[in-house]
C-alpha cells in the first residue's frame, strides 16, 4: 500500500534526494568509495560542502557578509551557543511553544532573559504580536515555524537589535529577506535532510561580540573561520541536505517551493473549515504551512481514535498530534506532493459522510 508520510520530524524528504544519497553511500560520484568512507578533508568532500553551500547562499539569495556553517548537536545546541556567544547582558524572547520555552531556558544560564510576548494563556495557538523589542537586549529570539501547535510567522520582521530565527522547521518554505537576520539556524531533519547536522547563517559582524571565555567548539568564530571543517562534520547528512537543494533549484527555487506550500496548506485548511467533523486548532492569521493541526469538534471527541484506525487503513502515517495539542497534525513539508494531501483529505471526507 501507498505510504504517505505526515511525519513532523525526522520527516518526509524528496525521493530523488534518497536515492542519490543511496547511491553516494555504495559509491560518490564513480570514484569507487562511499561517501561513508572518504576524508572529510578530501577534494571530493569539499567539492560536497562548496556545492552546498553555494546552493543555500543562491537559494535563500544571501547577502554578502554572511556565513553558512554546518555544526552538529541539533538546534537544541544552538539554544545554549546563542547566549553563550552573544547575551551579554540581557536577551529578548518571543515564546511561542516548547522549543522557545527550551531556547529561554538557555538563555537564563547567561543573563537576563527578557520574554517580550508570549501565547503560553491559549497554549500557543496564535502567534503574538504587537510587543515591543526592548532596544537595549543583545538580541532578539523567535521561532518562526512552531512546529508542535502549527503556528508561523511568516514574514521578515523589523527589530531594532540582532534578531535571531530558529526556522528547523520551516527553512526554505518561502523566501526571505535574509538581511533582518543577524542568524538563522536549525535543525535538518524537518525540511532539509536527515537528522544529525545543524545549519547555521550568521552575519559576520556577530562573531565578535562575544565578551565572556567559551570553550573553542562552542565559538561559532571556530566554525567560521575554518568553515563548517574544525572537526569532522557530519558528511553524510550535509551530503543529502545538498540533494535537497538540487532538488529546490531543479523546481525552480523557494519561489516555486513556497507557492506549491500555500496550494497544500489551502487544501487542507479549506477541508477542515469546510468540515463539520473537525476543527483547526491556530488561529487563523497565525497557521503554519508546514505542520497543520486540527482536533475533532466536542460532539465528535469520541471518533478520534476510530479516524487514526481509518486514516492509517488508507496509508496516512504520522498524523498523530503532539500529546500537547492531542488531535490531528500532517506535516506538509516541502518535499510533500500535494497528491498526498489531497488523499488524506479524501480519508477525512469519506469517514466524516459514514461518521457524521
Ligand atoms: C525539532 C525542532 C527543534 C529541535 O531540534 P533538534 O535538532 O532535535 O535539537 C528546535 N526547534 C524547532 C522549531 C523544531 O521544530
Amino acid at each position: 500500500m501507498k505510504k504517505y508520510n505526515f511525519n513532523a520530524g525526522p520527516s518526509i524528504l524528496p525521493r530523488i534526494a534518497v536515492e542519490n544519497s543511496a547511491k553516494a553511500i555504495l559509491d560518490l560520484n564513480g570514484i569507487g568509495l562511499s561517501l561513508l568512507e572518504i576524508s572529510h578533508r578530501s577534494k571530493d568532500f569539499q567539492a560536497i560542502l562548496d556545492e552546498t553551500v553555494a546552493l543555500f547562499n543562491e537559494l535563500l539569495n544571501i547577502p554578502a557578509g554572511y556565513q553558512v556553517i554546518f555544526l552538529g548537536g541539533g538546534a537544541s545546541l544552538q539554544f545554549c551557543m546563542i547566549p553563550y556567544n552573544f547575551l551579554n547582558k540581557k536577551a529578548a524572547y518571543l515564546e511561542t511553544g516548547v522549543w522557545a520555552q527550551k531556547a529561554i531556558k538557555e538563555g537564563k544560564f547567561f543573563g537576563e532573559v527578557n520574554v517580550v510576548a508570549s501565547s503560553a494563556d491559549k497554549n500557543f495557538c496564535y502567534i503574538p504580536t504587537g510587543y515591543a523589542i526592548p532596544t537595549d537586549a543583545d538580541y532578539f529570539h523567535i521561532t518562526t515555524n512552531n512546529t508542535i501547535y502549527g503556528s508561523e510567522i511568516r514574514y521578515d520582521m523589523d527589530s531594532p537589535v540582532p534578531l535571531i530565527a530558529d526556522m528547523s522547521s520551516d527553512i526554505l518554505s518561502r523566501p526571505v529577506d535574509v538581511s533582518k537576520y543577524a542568524m538563522i539556524y536549525g535543525g535538518a531533519q524537518k525540511n532539509l535532510g536527515p537528522a544529525g547536522v545543524t545549519f547555521v547563517i550568521i552575519k559576520e559582524d556577530m562573531l565578535v561580540k562575544a565578551d565572556r571565555k567559551i570553550p573553542t567548539m562552542l565559538t561559532y568564530s571556530t566554525h567560521t573561520k575554518e568553515p563548517s571543517l574544525y572537526n569532522t562534520p557530519p558528511v553524510f547528512a550535509i551530503y543529502t541536505c545538498l540533494e535537497t537543494l538540487r532538488w529546490i533549484k531543479s523546481l525552480g527555487g523557494v519561489k516555486a517551493i513556497e507557492a506549491m506550500n500555500i496550494a497544500k496548506a489551502e487544501l487542507l485548511y479549506d477541508a477542515i473549515d469546510k468540515s463539520r467533523m473537525f476543527v483547526g486548532t491556530v488561529a487563523k492569521d497565525s497557521r503554519s504551512l508546514m505542520n497543520i493541526c486540527f482536533i475533532m469538534k466536542d460532539q465528535y471527541k469520541d471518533k478520534e481514535d476510530a479516524f487514526m484506525e481509518f486514516a492509517k487503513t488508507k496509508g496516512m502515517i504520522g498524523i498523530k498530534g503532539h500529546r500537547s495539542v492531542g488531535g490531528f497534525r500532517a506535516s506538509t513539508y516541502n518535499a510533500m506532493p500535494i497528491e498526498s494531501v489531497q488523499a488524506l483529505v479524501d480519508a477525512m471526507n469519506e469517514f466524516e459522510k459514514i461518521n457524521a
